[in-house]
């Protein structure tokens, strides 16, 4: 999926694999957001979860043993 910086405007995608990967740092971490860093202004945008949740409809919690 493709999301806009908040700083500059450009285009960010972040791929399925990506968001995934995203959510299972979320969830181990407890955090509500992941920062993607803007390549163009190189400011870090906040990626809110359900927005992940949305790029990678699949995904589901791992529970740690
Ligand atoms: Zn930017």
């Amino acid at each position: 999926m493709q999301i806009h910086c908040s700083y500059c405007g450009a285009p960010l995608n972040i791929s399925r694999k990506q968001a995934e990967a995203a959510l299972d740092w979320l969830h181990a971490e407890g955090k509500a957001y992941y920062e993607v860093r803007c390549p163009k202004c190189r400011k870090m945008n906040k990626v809110p979860r359900e927005v992940l949740t949305r790029a990678a409809p699949t995904w589901k919690p791992q529970e740690a043993s």
